[in-house]
C-alpha cells in the first residue's frame, strides 16, 4: 500500500490530492504508476467514496523494481531500503478521516524533461535520485488531506455516529454525563488540522451555542440565501450564542464570484447558490473561516467555496 502516485503526465502526489482533483470535477489522468520505479499501481478509494483513505495498491502478483518499495526517502548502502516513516492514518474501526484541512498544491515532478515514461524503466541510480527528490519536498504529504471542507463535514458525521455506537456499546444512555464524555472523547481523540492549527474533530466546529472563536473555526447553522451586489448574505436563524441573554446576528458572507482557474466544484456550488438566492431557499451549512463582530453583528466572510458546503449540495 503506498500514498504517492504519479500519473501519465509525471505528475507526484499523494493518493488523497488525486481523490481531491476528482471530487474538483477534474481529470486525475490516470492510470497511476510509482513515481520512482514506474511499476503499474491500481488506485483504491480514489474514485469511489470508501471508509478507507485514498492509497495506491501494487496489481497482485507484481513488486517494485529494484531496491524500490514506493515510498521516499535515502537507500542505505546495503541495499535495504530504509523503513520509510509510515503514513500516519486515522483509524476510526475501519473508516479512516481527512486529518487536515491544505491548499491545493502543484504537483512534484520527478521524470526528466524529455522523460514521458515510455522509455527503459528506471535503474537504482535513477529511483535513488527519485526518491531524494520527493523526500526532500516539503510540500508534499502522506497524510490523509484534503482542500475541500465538504470532504471534512462528510467524515466528521460518519465519526458522530461511530461515537454515538461506542457510547451505546459501553451500555450508556443518550444524555447523559457520561454518554457526553464518551462521545466527545472518540470525537477529540482524532486530529484535524485546519490549515496548520492543530485541533480534534472534537474542537474544530462550533454551533451557535457558544460565542465564535478568536481563531478560524468550522461553523455550522441555517438561513435563508440571498444575493446583494457581490455577495450572498446567509443570515442565520439563531443569535449567538443562542442561549445567553444579549445574543448577537450571526451571518454568512459569500462571494458572488469565481477566482480564474477556479475548479469544476466552484463553478456548480455558485450556480447552486444563484439558484437558492433567486428561489428564496434556506440551507443547512457548514463554512470555515473568523467570526469578527462587526456593526454589533458576527460576520462569517468565506473566501473560496473549499470553504462552505450545504446540506443537499450537488452530488458529484
Ligand atoms: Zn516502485
Amino acid at each position: 500500500m503506498s500514498s504517492l502516485g504519479m500519473n501519465i503526465h509525471g505528475d507526484v502526489r499523494s493518493a488523497s490530492e488525486f481523490k481531491q482533483i476528482v471530487d474538483d470535477g477534474g481529470r486525475p489522468y490516470g492510470p497511476y504508476r510509482c513515481p520512482f520505479c514506474e511499476v503499474r499501481y491500481e488506485e483504491r478509494c480514489i474514485v469511489t467514496d470508501c471508509v478507507r483513505a485514498p492509497h495506491f495498491k501494487l496489481p497482485k502478483n507484481t513488486s517494485h523494481r529494484g531496491s524500490c518499495n514506493g515510498e521516499a526517502g535515502e537507500v542505505v548502502p546495503s541495499g535495504k531500503t530504509e523503513p520509510s516513516i509510515e503514513p500516519k492514518r486515522t483509524v476510526v474501526g475501519v473508516i479512516e478521516l481527512p486529518e487536515a484541512l491544505v491548499n491545493r498544491r502543484k504537483a512534484t515532478k520527478v521524470r526528466g524533461p524529455a522523460d514521458d515514461g515510455s522509455g527503459t524503466p528506471p535503474d537504482d541510480a535513477e529511483v535513488a535520485r527519485r526518491r531524494r527528490i520527493v523526500a526532500s519536498d516539503r510540500t508534499i504529504s502522506s497524510r490523509y488531506t484534503t482542500s475541500q471542507l465538504q470532504a471534512i463535514i462528510s467524515a466528521y458525521k460518519k465519526l458522530k455516529s461511530h461515537a454515538y455506537e461506542v457510547a451505546i456499546a459501553a451500555g450508556l444512555t443518550k444524555g447523559t454525563k457520561q454518554y457526553n464524555e464518551s462521545f466527545g472523547k472518540t470525537l477529540d481523540a482524532r486530529p484535524l488540522d485546519l490549515y496548520g492549527q492543530k485541533l480534534t474533530y472534537g474542537n474544530a466546529f462550533q454551533g451557535s451555542k457558544l460565542i465564535p472563536n478568536r481563531k478560524e473555526r468550522v461553523y455550522s447553522g441555517s438561513g435563508l440565501v440571498r444575493a446583494n451586489g457581490d455577495y450572498f448574505i446567509v443570515e442565520d436563524e439563531d443569535s449567538w450564542p443562542k442561549s445567553k441573554t444579549e445574543h448577537v446576528h450571526f451571518s454568512l458572507k459569500i462571494a458572488r464570484l469565481l477566482v480564474p482557474d477556479a475548479p469544476t466544484s466552484h463553478q456548480r456550488a455558485l450556480e447552486e447558490l444563484e439558484r437558492h438566492a433567486a428561489a428564496g431557499r434556506s440551507m443547512r451549512w457548514h463554512a470555515y473561516g473568523l467570526a469578527v463582530l462587526r456593526d454589533e453583528r458576527f460576520e462569517l466572510l468565506i473566501d473560496s467555496f473549499d470553504h462552505i458546503c450545504w446540506t443537499g449540495i450537488y452530488k458529484r
